[in-house]
């Protein structure tokens, strides 16, 4: 298959065909405990501690179902729109691995915790609504650790801690149609599941892990391809470059006359490239059954409906209800990016009456500092946009205060007070400090006597400099034209 090693296509052979990508992600759950024993799941435990005759895979030992798992795996469903089944099962998936001392993973397969859900994602400017197969929990295996200590003396490590931490798995309908719309689903995915509170999603810990499947087929074939599933997928960044090597591999592999093989296969970060693992296996290869175990799993309505009542806002919610305030587009992604920004703003604004304006300081100025939501309640924020707008203070003033607000953590009105910090708009003080300025330039009175109307800018800045920057600019421009004429 000489065209397919380099997996190099044209953009002209590539612009013929179509991607079909869906993707299978693993959620790790962030219940303290395991999903069927009490071992804690903490990350980073010396190895092998955090373990019990349950997670080892002892003979004879029974697990229990952690009420909790259960409940962030419904909240996750939900947050994913799926309908959640009142009956589900467990069902144990066979195969040998040194990290997996049961000897199989217990998950579910033929009738899954939900079903049937989306994720509405945005790409390339527009909106589109991805399928949701279904949302499913399993436990983790353990982890081997490939290492040795000199090239010639080298060891493969297990490590148990991680085995039996609650996951779930997400699997998507075959809709996505670029690798830039599998980045958007991967990413509204992980902040969907931020927002619920289910899990960090963080991936340099393991807490989400992605399989890409793709196909692609000639634009207009109503037929999807033969499709390969690429693992190992460490970033969203490298899940996407993965994608775009692939759809190209699979293009020239068609090009030259070949046939796409149904295969597994690994994305080689340092060459950028995706390698043949193994040709896929079926599901027959894992002898699925249901985990004898465990009871069935019934979810009352009544415990449903209260899961579904306790449901935060989703970023999708929150987007157009921000939408709603005159923000632009752009002000909306960004304070919706993650879920504590949001909030923050939400507070922020309710005591600013302002959105704009809050959103502009939030923007520009506690987002440049690597730690300003945690030094400045969002309430303080909310009180200096209040006060600027109210002309108590002026916008410069206001980042003399941000600056106090920052080095010392007090509250805006405590600085204003303790400084003496007051915008001068009363007409008779200002006026003071201005007939003071004309009266100690008269060569800039003269030029903007004489036409060159610029100088005033001069002139409010002087007004500013002998008021300790406290007089009101729109009000001092505003006198200093009336004086001149
Ligand atoms: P398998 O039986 O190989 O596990 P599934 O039908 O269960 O395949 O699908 C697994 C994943 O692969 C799903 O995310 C699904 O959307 C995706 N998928 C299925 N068929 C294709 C295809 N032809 N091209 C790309 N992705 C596909
Ligand atoms: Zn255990
Ligand atoms: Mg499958």
């Amino acid at each position: 298959m000489a065209s397919g090693v380099l997996g190099v296509a044209t953009p002209e052979e590539i612009a013929k065909y179509e991607p079909v990508i869906g993707l299978e992600v693993h959620v790790q759950l962030n219940t303290r405990t395991k999903i069927f024993c009490g071992c804690p799941t903490g990350f980073g435990a010396p190895p092998n501690t955090n373990v019990c005759p349950v997670c080892l895979g002892l003979p004879g030992a029974l697990p229990v179902l952690n009420a909790r798992a259960l409940q962030m795996a419904i909240q996750a469903a939900l947050a994913m729109h799926c309908t959640v089944n009142s009956f589900s099962r467990f069902a144990r998936k066979n195969y040998f691995y040194p990290d997996l001392p049961k000897g199989y993973q217990i998950s579910q397969y033929d009738q899954p915790l939900a079903e049937r859900g989306e994720l509405e994602i945005t790409a390339d400017g527009a909106k589109k609504v991805i399928g949701v197969t279904r949302v499913h929990m399993e436990d983790d295996a353990g982890k081997s650790i490939h290492d040795g200590f000199k090239d010639s003396d080298r060891y493969t490590y297990v490590d148990l801690n991680r085995s039996g931490t609650p996951l779930i798995e997400i699997v998507s309908e075959p809709d996505l149609r670029s690798s830039e719309e599998a980045y958007q689903y991967l990413s509204e995915l992980k902040l969907v599941m931020q927002y619920v509170g289910v899990s960090e999603c963080d991936m340099e810990k393991g807490q989400l892990r992605c399989d890409a499947n793709v196909s692609v087929r000639l634009k207009g074939a109503d037929k999807f391809g033969t499709k390969a599933e690429v693992k190992n997928l460490n970033s969203f960044r490298f899940a996407k470059m993965a994608l775009d090597y692939e759809i190209a591999r699979q293009v020239a592999v068609l090009e030259s006359g070949g046939r796409v093989e149904q295969e597994t296969r690994s994305y080689n970060v340092s060459t950028g490239e995706t390698v043949g693992m193994r040709s896929k296996e079926h599901a027959h290869d894992y002898r699925y059954f249901p985990e004898p175990d465990l009871v069935p799993l019934q979810v009352s309505d009544e415990w449903l409906g209260r899961i579904r009542e306790a449901m935060p806002e989703l970023p999708r919610a929150k987007r157009e209800k921000l939408g709603k305030l005159s923000l632009s587009d752009y002000q909306v992604q960004v304070l919706t990016a993650t879920q504590s920004v949001t909030e923050y703003f939400e507070k922020a604004n309710e005591v600013s009456g302002d959105p704009q304006g809050t959103a502009n300081w939030i923007i520009t100025e506690l987002m440049a500092l690597p730690d300003a939501f945690e030094k400045i309640a969002p309430e303080a924020v909310g009180t200096l946009v209040r006060k600027i707008n109210e002309r108590e203070i002026s916008g410069k003033m206001a980042k003399d205060i941000f600056a106090k607000m920052i080095a010392t953590g007090r509250s805006p009105q405590e600085i204003i007070d303790s400084e003496g910090l007051r915008q001068i708009s009363d007409t008779g003080a200002l006026e003071k400090i201005i007939d003071e300025v004309i009266a100690a330039n008269s060569k800039q009175v003269e030029q903007y006597k004489s036409g060159k109307t610029t100088v005033i800018g001069y002139l409010v800045g002087q007004v500013m400099k002998v008021s300790k920057g406290q007089a009101n600019p729109a009000a001092v421009n505003e006198l200093l034209k009336a004086k001149l004429g």
